[in-house]
């Protein structure tokens, strides 16, 4: 059949060209940002479905986030002018895993509807373990445990595996626990996130029949941002492109900002090693930015010593220099840049008036996300977050999730000690430590074990009572149909090779079951959960209640339960779908990939950006990643970006005086505008950088702080405001005189050391038990009561 006519291909550069038409062997794309690298990507997917040379269910494409799948995925149907029916394996390493792992779970000792946990999960049940060692957790947190464990497995370590000096980590004990951990998890059915790529490694590793079916089956392999690959990634797709070598990785290394997590940028150079006569395209023309912004950021990364080094150059009009403000501290910084967002919609700058979707607040730490929300919740700004589950992160949305995990996945204790005695249901301490004897003892689930304590008539009173009408509820639920397992083939789109004799377990469809939509609200109706927030007398109880009301709501959108908790698990941005307009707000890390006509880049602070855990770390390597960080943050940008910082700062309740950030003293003189912000410096914009001595951070320092009159004036102002006392913030912060409504016992969230429970008052401090960072004294204005 002839090719269709391929309009794709006239949009195209002859470097972007060449990448897309070489459709057999190795290639490597290495091009700085906005060069055209994703799109030269997908394009390359186009053209192998255009020219017949795969299916769309043959193609492996890895992206690095959901969103970026999600977009790829409807681009190419643009680009064909049709819908593209399925691409199963266009998706996150992780999302690809999930599926891959399911059909073969029981080959490391899971089932097929095995339980995805997350941190928070993770973190419990290692806890369990380290106090089950007898070992003291205060010095040996679980949290420190679980990036150890991280570690190894994106390094494709098993426990197996680990070297002698890993294992004798964490006082010695770190192998030995790390091969509880699995085991562990193994009886609850359960894997985190590091077990999804590290099991399909190693199923592939050991059955070399599957791998070869998917070896055959994919065949063209693409991934996008390689620079951020990590070592069992790297070994995944090393082991999958190995029969027929079509693979097409695309990245660059000056934006590789996951080292912390284990990413490699050594895999960019691998790759000409593992793929001998690899063809590389490099790519120099940014379409993306305008000149100020793009020289700007070459500027800043050329500080990097360990780069490749490239040029880039773009056509762009000239536009708008970077444009630079210091504020007097992070409210004020938020509160300008709200009014920014308002003068930039209607045009009010000289510019042409934007969209709030043009526009994208990018911050180094999620902690600074709080004052725009604030400042937008205020002003009735619309603005999402995106990349922090904020709404699955709720109470009420993880206790009715753990309702559906028991209810789904029977093995999962961790769901059922979370909703045993949620709402209060007489089971206390006491109560749920005979049921952990009774299930270890007998070996079963916490659920079997409650069964079987009730049974033995091992609990009384009013407890086994509640306790007894939660197993049946469980039993019934269950019942009602949601999960049964039934042998069913798989679709068309899935079927790996044809012939295999692999069978393939699934979830029946609802059919004529009860619709999962409705089974839930049974769930949450039948167990009491929504009664306890419906009879809830506090003021978030009615948020609470719209909050299940929209979980449910959301549930419509999948097939099951258990499919709609897999994406909760998988899907780490949280954007709606709403197409409403609204200004993004994230972090540098989520907006790898993305561009926005018009960018802030707040919090440029030594500290803050760079880190500090970088700026004390010897060498230069997460100075480095941190560079590449701002790299990133300035090429998001194609018309306006602004970048921005405060001389004070309240870092999780304590006020800091900040240094601007040595990045602002590497950013080209002639690339930037310093403005001088209204209300505080006297002045409005400036628009005349040249009034200013030499240097960037000379002139920011003479224009706004420190020693000039200007800053004594702040400070007298801000005296008067009464600004050296740290802050109000609206209901975040309880005030002093609500030591007095704390007791012993409390449940308590600090904004540095997360939940905890309150052991003693002294005066205004508080003594507290913290889950994750131990015992600290606090003042008690900077917890806030809670109720998790
Ligand atoms: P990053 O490194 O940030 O991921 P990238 O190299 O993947 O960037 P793309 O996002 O693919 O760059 O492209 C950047 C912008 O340039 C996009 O808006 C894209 O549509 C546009 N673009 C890419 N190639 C061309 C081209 N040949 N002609 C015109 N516009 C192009
Ligand atoms: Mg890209």
């Amino acid at each position: 059949m002839a090719a269709r006519p391929s309009p794709y291909l006239d949009e195209l550069n002859p470097a972007q060209r060449e990448a897309v038409e070489r459709l057999d062997g190795p290639v490597l794309m290495l091009a700085g940002a906005g060069t055209g690298k994703t799109k030269a990507l997908t394009s390359r997917i186009v053209h192998l479905l255009n020219t017949s040379r795969a299916r769309p269910n043959e193609i492996l494409a890895v992206t690095f986030t959901n969103k970026a799948a999600r977009e790829m995925k409807n681009r190419v149907g643009r680009m064909l002018g049709q819908t593209v029916e399925g691409m199963p394996w266009l998706g996150t390493f992780h999302s690809i895993c999930v599926k891959l792992l399911r059909r073969h779970a029981e080959l490391v000792g899971l089932k097929s509807n095995f339980t995805i946990l997350d941190t928070d999960d993770q973190v419990r049940l290692l806890k369990q373990l380290i106090q089950a060692a007898n070992i003291d957790e205060k010095r040996w947190p679980p949290r420190q445990l679980a990036s150890l464990i991280d570690a190894w497995k994106n390094k494709a370590l098993t426990p197996e595996r680990l070297p002698a000096a890993d294992a004798g980590a964490f006082n010695n004990r770190g192998g030995e626990l790390y091969a509880q951990y699995q085991t562990r998890l193994r009886e609850l059915n359960a894997v985190d996130f590091g077990d999804l790529l590290l099991h399909v490694v190693v199923i592939f590793q050991n059955y070399p029949d599957i791998l070869q079916q998917y070896q055959r089956w994919f065949r063209y392999i693409l991934v996008d941002e390689y620079q951020d690959t990590n070592v069992a990634q790297y070994l995944w797709l090393r082991l999958l492109a190995k029969e027929h070598k079509n693979i097409c990785c695309v990245g660059d290394d000056d934006q590789s900002i996951y080292g912390w997590r284990g990413a490699e940028v050594g895999n960019i150079l691998k790759f000409e090693k593992d793929f001998p006569g690899a063809h590389v395209v490099r790519l120099e023309q940014n379409y993306r930015s305008t000149p100020h912004i793009l020289a700007a950021a070459s500027s800043v990364i050329s500080g990097n010593e360990n780069r490749l080094g490239k040029t880039l150059w773009t056509q762009q009009e000239e536009g708008e220099k970077v444009r630079l403000i210091g504020h007097w501290d992070g409210e004020v910084e938020a509160r300008w840049i709200g009014e920014e967002v308002e003068a930039l919609q209607t045009g009010t700058r000289g510019m042409k008036p934007y969209g709030l979707e043009d526009m994208a607040i990018l911050v180094r730490a999620s902690h600074q996300m709080r004052a725009f929300e604030d400042r937008f919740l205020t002003i009735g700004l619309p603005y999402r977050v995106i990349g922090g589950p904020r709404f699955y992160e709720r109470m009420e949305i993880r206790d009715a999730m753990a309702y559906f995990r028991v209810v789904t996945s029977p093995e999962d204790d961790l769901a059922f000690e979370r909703i045993v005695n949620t709402p209060k249901r007489g089971l206390g301490n006491v109560a749920v430590q005979k049921i952990q004897t009774a299930a270890r003892e007998n070996g079963v689930s916490l659920v079997e074990g409650a069964r079987l304590l009730l049974d033995s008539k091992g609990i009384g009173g009013k407890g086994a009572k509640e306790l007894r009408i939660l197993i049946d509820g469980i039993d019934r639920w269950r019942g009602l149909g949601i999960q049964r397992e039934v042998e069913i083939p798989l679709n068309d789109d899935e079927v790996i090779d044809e012939g295999t004799t692999q069978s393939a377990t699934r979830f029946a469809p609802a059919g004529d079951n009860m619709p999962h939509t409705e089974l839930a609200e049974i769930i949450l109706d039948e167990s009491g959960y929504t009664s306890m927030w419906q009879n809830d007398k506090t003021p978030e109880a009615p948020g609470r209640l719209e909050n299940l009301k929209e979980l449910v709501g959301q549930l419509a959108n999948f097939d099951n339960l258990q499919g709609f908790l897999e994406h909760v698990s998988l899907v780490m941005d949280n954007e709606s779908d709403d197409a409403d307009a609204k200004i993004s707000i994230m972090t540098l890390h989520a907006a790898k990939g993305l561009e926005f006509p018009v960018v802030f880049l707040p919090g440029w602070e030594d500290g803050l950006f760079p880190s500090q855990r970088s700026m004390d770390e010897s060498g230069l390597k997460g100075l480095e990643e941190e560079r590449r960080l701002a790299y990133v943050g300035i090429t998001r940008a194609e018309e306006v970006c602004t970048i921005s910082f405060a001389g004070n700062r309240r870092v999780f309740g304590q006020w800091q005086s900040q240094m601007p950030s040595r990045f602002i003293d590497e950013l080209s003189e002639e690339d930037v505008e310093v403005l001088t912000a209204p209300g505080i410096y006297g002045g409005g914009h400036s628009g005349a950088a040249g009034d200013f001595g030499s240097g960037i951070q000379d002139r920011v320092q003479s224009a706004n702080t420190y020693n000039s009159p200007g800053w004594k004036r702040m400070q007298d102002r801000a005296g008067q405001r009464g600004l050296s006392q740290p802050k109000e913030s609206k209901n975040t912060i309880i005030d002093l005189e609500a030591v007095s409504s704390y007791s012993v016992g409390d449940r308590v969230f600090h904004q540095k050391f997360g939940y905890g429970e309150i052991m003693e008052i002294e005066g205004d401090k508080l003594v507290i038990e913290f889950d994750k960072a131990g015992e600290k004294k606090v003042v008690a204005k900077f917890v806030t009561a809670s109720t998790d």
